[in-house]
């Protein structure tokens, strides 16, 4: 009986450590205390790699989860291609401010990314912008980025990602050879007199569905 309850006790904490276990990008995190924002994107020449430059002691003051964003966030400027390393290397220990548009992609990004790894991150970087007197970011007000955040989560939880088969037909694309064989016996393709029966998508296709 008291195996059974510390156990118990052990699997929670089990739990609650993990659960309390940050995401960390997929890109060295490297410490540097001169850095003006909680993360950075930076090219390091050394290493000839991309990685994310994070302040340790504003990093703490955020907490692990609006740290996390931070670094979702300039992991989304590097995956959507706003910067290369000629640009990063002119930024020195200023913050990485780049256009608004730039700026709400990479957001959009870290939202869609961490939506399926830890929502927890997104909630406290939401409340974060609501609470922060901080603005972080020169063209992109801290109102308006809690507004997109907010809207973008329900989007998210509102819809879901399924996958059906695709009912999408190849005409001129075809990925494997095509078996329809006209009456001279060559193939159809580009020529089709009936309508291709091969679908484009033989993994099928990813649809956003309502939820219930
Ligand atoms: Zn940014
Ligand atoms: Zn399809
Ligand atoms: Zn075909």
């Amino acid at each position: 009986m008291l195996a059974r309850a510390l156990l118990t006790l052990l699997l929670l904490f089990w739990l609650q450590t993990g659960f309390a276990q940050k995401w960390v990008p997929p890109v060295s995190l490297v410490a540097n205390s001169q850095l003006q924002s909680i993360a950075k994107l930076s090219y390091h020449d050394s290493l000839k790699t991309y990685v994310i430059e994070f302040n340790p002691e504003l990093a703490m003051q955020a907490g692990p989860f609006v740290s996390a964003f931070h670094q979702a966030h300039e992991y989304g400027h590097l995956q959507r291609g706003h910067v290369n390393k000629k640009k990063l290397n002119q930024q020195g220990n200023g913050m990485l401010q780049l256009n608004k548009d730039m700026e709400i992609g990479a957001d959009i990004y870290a939202t869609e990314y961490l939506y399926l790894q830890d929502k927890s991150i997104l909630l406290s970087m939401l409340d974060y912008l609501h609470t922060s007197a901080h603005e972080d970011l020169l063209h992109y007000p801290r109102k308006a980025r809690a507004h997109r955040l907010d809207q973008h989560l329900h989007s998210l939880s509102s819809y879901s990602t399924q996958n059906v088969a695709c009912r999408h037909r190849l005409h001129n694309e075809d990925e494997s050879a095509c078996t329809h064989v006209s009456d001279t016996g060559k193939p159809l393709h580009g020529s089709d007199y009936t309508p291709c029966l091969h679908v484009t998508h033989p993994a099928g296709d990813n649809v956003k569905v309502r939820n219930q």
